[in-house]
């Protein structure tokens, strides 16, 4: 089966510096395989017409494989219906959108939102741009030692002016899984809606955004075997229809004069301008390879690598693992005695293993911890039990040298 699989993604039998690539870089983004790259290419060689407005057979054959895609997205994601689902650029313009418009709707001078310890930029900064214009307080969930959220402490960071829960659903610096269904529950429970920032689970764990009763979700093409720059926005549909657009331009209008303009219907009221039209085909044929594979089946297979792999660093003497949830997914984060993360990634690399090296986008994160930065291998359903003993070589190999 691995194989198989491996055999789908070409850029997995290249080599650098002479030595066979061993990609461990997955939460940063995922490889394509072939069937999402031919149908791009077969897109733009065979249907490529803008969508929506066009009466002509290209357009509509390309407007047919846009909405299918969004049908693909819903039924991926369990959403009720295809308006609840807002075709973005990825994860962070995702955050973006709902931190404008959410905020010019409901929020005002002193009223407050929820985050977390471990969130990426991506789910700060656009609460920070939002609080700058308009005066809200930050606050934010702390976490054990192990990197699990403090869920008694969360409780009590409500009052009356907290409008909005924003938390990720996998930290792409600990790997922990959060339980967003008690998050959920719990915001409900005060009157609160969620975001859930999906960037990190949606490639590797089922997600049912009715199960969790989530108000919205978001997540990107790219970390799921998808192309660049096409990512989600799910939101319920009473939410959608309650906050203004975006952005505006093209099709997101249904009149316009100089006087008034209205807005076109959902999702289209927060998709100004041509879509990436043919990135929503690449991602719909990569959630039906994830959907042929089965998320099930690639979370179980993802869970023994992680458990193989962090057993085998573990033999690494003055090897420290940063997140230790009991609820974890594949990222694994570490530092080895006192050899700078930027330098461990780098000898690692000269060796033809790809990891990533830094503060991942999570510098407050970084600042609990205590630290600058890690080296984060991150595995995806192709890598291999002797990717990760090559790693581990790697590593002994490099801390010999220091
Ligand atoms: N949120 C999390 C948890 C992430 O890991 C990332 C990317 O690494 C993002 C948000 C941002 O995703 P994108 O850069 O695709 O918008």
């Amino acid at each position: 089966m691995i194989d198989k699989i491996r055999a789908d993604f070409p850029i997995l039998q290249r080599e650098v510096y002479g030595k066979p690539l061993i990609y461990l870089d997955n939460s940063a983004t995922t490889q394509k395989p072939r069937v999402v790259v031919d149908a791009i290419v077969d897109e733009y060689y065979s249907v490529n017409a803008n969508v929506h407005r066009g009466v002509h057979f290209l357009s509509q054959q390309a407007t047919n494989l846009h909405e299918g895609a969004r049908k693909t997205v819903q039924k991926f994601i369990n959403a009720a219906s295809t308006n609840e689902i807002v075709f973005t650029r990825g994860t962070t313009e995702s955050i973006n959108l709902l931190a404008f418009s959410f905020g010019e709707e409901f929020m005002k001078e002193g009223d407050e939102i929820i985050i977390s310890t471990m969130e990426h930029h991506s789910n700060i900064v656009p609460w920070q741009l939002l609080a700058a214009r308009k005066g809200i307080a930050i606050k934010v969930i702390p976490i054990n030692d192990k990197g699990e959220l403090l869920i008694d402490e969360y409780r009590k960071l409500f009052s009356e002016r907290t409008k909005l829960v924003s938390v990720a659903h996998v930290s792409n610096v600990l790997g922990t899984i959060n339980p967003v269904k008690e998050i959920i529950d719990i915001a409900h429970t005060n009157d609160v809606p969620v975001l859930i920032d999906g960037a990190q689970s949606v490639p590797h764990i089922p997600v049912d955004v009715q199960a969790l009763d989530a108000d919205f979700y978001a997540f990107s093409s790219h970390k799921i075997y998808g192309p660049t720059g096409i990512g989600v926005l799910y939101g319920k549909e009473k939410w959608l229809d309650a906050i203004p657009p975006y952005q505006g331009g093209g099709e997101m209008i249904q009149h316009v004069s100089f006087e008034r303009t209205t807005f076109n219907e959902l999702p289209f009221k927060f998709e100004a301008g041509t879509p990436d039209y043919i990135g929503t085909t690449g991602l719909a044929i990569a959630l039906d390879y994830v959907s042929a594979i089965g998320l099930e089946n690639i979370a179980a297979y993802e869970h023994e690598l992680t458990r193989y792999a962090t057993q085998r660093l573990k033999e690494i003497e003055g090897l420290r693992i940063y997140g230790e949830a009991d609820n974890k997914s594949s990222v694994i984060s570490f530092l080895v005695g006192d050899i700078h993360h930027f330098d461990l990634g780098t000898l690692l690399d000269r060796l033809g293993i790809a990891v990533r090296t830094g503060h991942h986008c999570a510098q407050p994160l970084m600042q609990r911890l205590g630290i600058e930065g890690t080296v984060r291998a991150s595995l995806a359903m192709y890598n291999t039990k002797e990717e990760v003993d090559a790693l581990v070589e790697g590593i002994k190999r490099v801390a010999k040298m220091f």
